[in-house]
């Protein structure tokens, strides 16, 4: 496995076998089963897979946040190499964003509502990463995770718009038994604060099954999510959501496509899920 901080080196073992098809996983790091997923995909589809690891500063919109972002890339190389993986980026962030750096894409419509309007900056820092890693890996194909709904939809929006000439994999979130996401995140989660934490999946599998019961009220679709939330003494909602999963406006009336997602913070700790209603 070669394993590279700089732009130079990358390209230089990207095009080693100009042949070959590439398959790229952007990722931010302290990898879980919900990261192997995407690599253990691109492994069984192409002849070569990259992955990134870079916690991205422009994506962040708290220093403290950014600054106790879980790390251990010893652990991460150690996986990825037992997953055969070809090519891993190791960035610091002064070779993505040098000094004299001067230049973001901004999605204008889809990274507005949800994240958008929680975070800032957050998808101009995503779309401006990535749209870079697309640059220096030049891939076939890119692997992305479901968990990150919005992102997912931002980046297919990029994609088209920017003509970047690669196919767009989105693979299904990875859950812990209990049906909690897989996150980095979940690490900072006290004993107490992880058990509750599966509200999340709850919510939104019990707005669902409501749905199929024939509620197609969308706020008191978005009632039963915050319910189930406030039934956990240390979550705190900081959105519901159930849009229409292209253009992301609310549904007064839920049909599908639709996405039903929500943030939380459990004890400090803010987490996102979400579920597609096709
Ligand atoms: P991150 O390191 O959090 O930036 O995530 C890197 C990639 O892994 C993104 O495309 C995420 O959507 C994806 N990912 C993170 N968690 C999961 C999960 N539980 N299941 C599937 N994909 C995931």
């Amino acid at each position: 496995m070669n394993v590279h901080p700089t732009i130079s080196e990358i390209r230089t073992v990207r095009w080693r076998q100009p042949d070959q098809q590439w398959g790229l996983v952007p990722t931010m790091g302290y990898l879980h089963e919900g990261h192997l997923s995407l690599v253990r995909r691109a492994r069984a589809e192409n002849d070569q897979v990259g992955v990134s690891i870079f916690v991205n500063p422009t994506q962040f919109n708290n220093a403290a946040d950014l600054e106790t972002y879980p790390r251990n890339m010893e652990q991460d190389l150690a996986m990825l190499r037992a997953e055969g993986v070809d090519l891993v980026w190791t960035p610091t962030p002064d070779i993505v964003y040098p000094p004299a750096y001067q230049t973001y894409v901004d999605v204008e419509q889809v990274t507005k509502p949800l994240e958008g309007a929680a975070r800032g900056s957050h998808f101009r820092g995503v779309a401006t990463v990535v749209s870079k890693l697309f640059n220096v890996f030049q891939p076939q194909r890119a692997y992305f995770g479901q968990k990150d709904a919005q992102q997912v939809i931002v980046i297919k929006q990029m994609v088209q718009d920017l003509n970047f000439n690669l196919e767009l994999v989105v693979c299904p979130t990875v859950r812990e038994p209990d049906g909690l996401a897989m996150s980095s995140r979940n690490v900072h989660l006290s004993p107490v604060a992880r058990r509750q934490a599966a509200c999340l999946y709850q919510a939104l599998q019990e707005a669902k099954t409501a749905y199929e019961q024939g509620q197609h009220n969308g706020e008191q679709l978005r009632a039963i999510m915050r319910s189930v939330i406030t039934t956990q003494s240390l979550a705190r909602v900081d959105y519901v959501s159930i849009a229409h999963l292209s253009t992301l406006t609310e549904m007064a009336v839920v049909a599908p496509p639709a996405l039903f997602s929500l943030a939380v913070f459990v004890d400090e700790v803010r987490l996102i899920d979400n579920l597609i209603l096709e």
